[in-house]
C-alpha cells in the first residue's frame, strides 16, 4: 500500500461525524503526523473527487450515501466489500484505488462487545433493506447457523436484499419478522432525530431478545432506551462505528489503533 499522504472521510452530509473526533485522537496518541479530514461531495461530483483521491495517494471512509456509488470507481475490492456492495474504507495501492468494508467487522466487534463473545444467535430479525443492512446480512452469513428474518418498508428493496444472501428471507410483516427474533438490528436510519418513531414497538420483541440499533447518539437512542427499560440488552451503534473506525486505521497504518483512547474521545 502507498504511505497515506491525505486521510479523508466523504460524504453527503458529514458535518455530524463523529469519526474525525476519534480517528485524530487515536492519530495524535499514535504520533502519527497526519490529520483526518471531513469533506462534503454532492453525489454528482463523487467520480471526480475519487479520481483526486487516487491522483493523491489518499486513503480514507465513505460514509452516506456513497458506499455503493464509490465501490463501483474502486480498481479492487476486497472480498468483503464485494460481498457487500459497498466501501466505507478505501487506500490507494500503486496508483490503484481499493475499496474495503469494515463496518461488517466494526458490527460484529459490537454486538461481541454489547452482548458475549460466545453468544450464538440462531433468529436474528434485520429492519431495513440498505447498505447498511447488506453489511449486516454479511455478518450473518459468517456466524454458522443464523437464520435471518428482513423486514423494510420496500418489499422489492427487500426482496433484491433477500436474493444476495441464502440465510435471509423476507417477512410477511414487521411483527412476524421479529416474532422470535434473539436479536434485532435496526438498520433504517429511524432514531436519528428524537422524534422519531421507533423501529420495532418494544411490546413486539420477544422476551429474551437483545436489541442493536446501528443509529447512535452520543446520549443513546429512544429505541435503545425504550428496549432497556423493558429488560431487553440493547445497544446502540456507536460501538459498531468506532470498531469500523478502529480496522480501517488498522487497513491504512498496519497497527491497531488504541480504541479506549477512541471511546474516551466521543464520551468527552
Ligand atoms: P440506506 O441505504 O439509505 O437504507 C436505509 C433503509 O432504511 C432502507 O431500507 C430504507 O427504506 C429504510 N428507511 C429509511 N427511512 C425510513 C423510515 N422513515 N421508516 C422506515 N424505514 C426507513 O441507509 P444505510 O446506509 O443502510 O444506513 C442505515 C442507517 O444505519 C443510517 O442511519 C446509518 O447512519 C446507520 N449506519 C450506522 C453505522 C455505524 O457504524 N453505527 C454504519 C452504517 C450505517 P427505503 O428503501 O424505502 O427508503
Amino acid at each position: 500500500m502507498t504511505a497515506p499522504g491525505r486521510l479523508v472521510l466523504i460524504g453527503h452530509p458529514v458535518a455530524h461525524s463523529l469519526s474525525p473526533t476519534f480517528q485524530n485522537a487515536a492519530l495524535r496518541h499514535a504520533g502519527i503526523d497526519l490529520s483526518y479530514e471531513a469533506f462534503d461531495i454532492q453525489p454528482a461530483r463523487l467520480a471526480e473527487a475519487a479520481e483526486r483521491l487516487r491522483a493523491i495517494g489518499a486513503c480514507g471512509n465513505v460514509t452516506v450515501p456513497h458506499k455503493e456509488a464509490f465501490a463501483a470507481l474502486c480498481a479492487r475490492l476486497t472480498p468483503i466489500a464485494a460481498r457487500v456492495g459497498a466501501v466505507n474504507t478505501f487506500w490507494t495501492d500503486d496508483g490503484a484505488l481499493i475499496g474495503d468494508n469494515t463496518d461488517v467487522g466494526g458490527f460484529e466487534e459490537a454486538v461481541a462487545e454489547a452482548f458475549g463473545e460466545r453468544r450464538k444467535w440462531n433468529s436474528v430479525a434485520i429492519i431495513g433493506a440498505g447498505g447498511a443492512a447488506a453489511a449486516v446480512a454479511a455478518a450473518t452469513e459468517r456466524w454458522r447457523g443464523s437464520r435471518v428474518a428482513l423486514w423494510s418498508r420496500s418489499a422489492a428493496r427487500s426482496a433484491t436484499l433477500a436474493d444476495r444472501f441464502a440465510n435471509l428471507r423476507v417477512a410477511a410483516s414487521l411483527e412476524a419478522a421479529v416474532s422470535e427474533a434473539d436479536l434485532v438490528v435496526n438498520a433504517t436510519p429511524l432514531g436519528l432525530r428524537r422524534d422519531d418513531a421507533v423501529p420495532v414497538p418494544v411490546q413486539l420483541l420477544a422476551t429474551h431478545a437483545c436489541v442493536f440499533d446501528l443509529v447512535y447518539d452520543r446520549l443513546e437512542t429512544p429505541w435503545v432506551l425504550a428496549a432497556r427499560a423493558a429488560g431487553h440488552p440493547a445497544a446502540d451503534g456507536l460501538g459498531m462505528l468506532i470498531g469500523q473506525g478502529a480496522l480501517a486505521f488498522e487497513r491504512w497504518f498496519g497497527r491497531a489503533p488504541d480504541r479506549d483512547v477512541m471511546w474516551a474521545s466521543v464520551r468527552a
